[in-house]
């Protein structure tokens, strides 16, 4: 089936579903909707409409869906965001509005890259070599199973501050993408690190520390991404729109 689009429902919370809304909302023959979970106080807000919290599950994302009559969703959340991924596929699959996936290609490891894959932060946190000097760069909703490490001096390095009072072993750095290699490399050395810790998030725009910690022979102790329905996707907000613009079927 050929798909006529004219309301688009982002699923967003990243710098690519922002380039997203920008590049279609600049278009002015589309209606663009960009979601965001309502994680960060102060987000960079894409233009459109926006909206902002959890639909309810999958029967609240099909409701939302059918009373706004979307008709295309695209899944641009992080690749990390598996709960809000599986709702979608569940709620467009039972709405039967066409879903795509907005996603940027993993990090891959090079010759000179010292990498541990993990599966999940937990095994991250375990893996740190006691008594090292940890930079992690997971988000701060993910910070328990690292600040738990007492043997271990963590740097968190986040957008926002956590809710919650953390222990002494835990240095914050409060920053937002993108990061300059110059940057990465002086603050692994100020800060001593022995140890990377990251979600293979890829994107240019936080790739720079793996290249600093690969100069400076720093191991990586890299999180894996969790498995998500298949679904068609596409790597750019460029190849979203060329992709509408040529139709597409579902
Ligand atoms: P998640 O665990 O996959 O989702 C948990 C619940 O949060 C979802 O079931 C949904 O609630 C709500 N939610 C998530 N994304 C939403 C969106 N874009 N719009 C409306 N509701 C949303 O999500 P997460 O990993 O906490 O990520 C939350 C947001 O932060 C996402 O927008 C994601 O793109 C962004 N982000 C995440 C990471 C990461 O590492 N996980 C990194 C950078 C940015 P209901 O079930 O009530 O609908």
């Amino acid at each position: 089936m050929a798909v006529q689009v004219k309301t688009i429902l982002i699923l967003g919370g990243t710098g690519d579903a922002r380039a997203l809304a920008e590049r279609l909302d600049a278009r002015g023959d589309l209606e663009v909707i960009t979601s965001l979970a309502g994680r960060t106080r102060t987000p960079a807000l894409p233009p459109g409409e926006i909206r902002v919290g959890g639909f309810g599950g999958v029967d609240g994302l099909v409701d939302y869906i059918e009373l706004s009559g979307i008709d295309l969703v695209v899944d641009a959340t992080h690749p990390f965001a598996a709960g809000m991924s599986r709702n979608a596929f569940q709620a467009c699959a039972q709405s039967e509005t066409p879903l795509l996936r907005l996603e940027r290609p993993p990090w891959r490891e090079g010759e000179d890259d010292q990498w541990r894959m993990v599966p999940d932060v937990q095994k991250a946190a375990s893996a740190l070599p006691r008594g090292g000097r940890a930079l992690v760069t997971v988000g701060r909703q993910e910070l328990a199973p690292f600040a738990a490490r007492s043997d271990v001096a963590v740097i968190a390095r986040m957008i926002e501050a956590p809710d919650t009072r953390l222990p002494e072993n835990v240095l914050v750095i409060l920053d937002r993408p993108p990061f300059t290699y110059a940057d990465e490399r002086a603050l692994m050395i100020e800060q001593k690190i022995t140890v990377l810790v990251c979600k293979n998030s890829g994107g240019v725009a936080t790739q720079a520390k793996l290249t600093a910690a690969r100069d400076l022979k720093i191991p990586v102790l890299m999180v894996a991404r969790p498995e998500l329905p298949e679904v068609q996707s596409v790597t750019t907000a460029e190849e979203l729109e060329a992709l509408l613009v040529r139709g597409f079927n579902v």
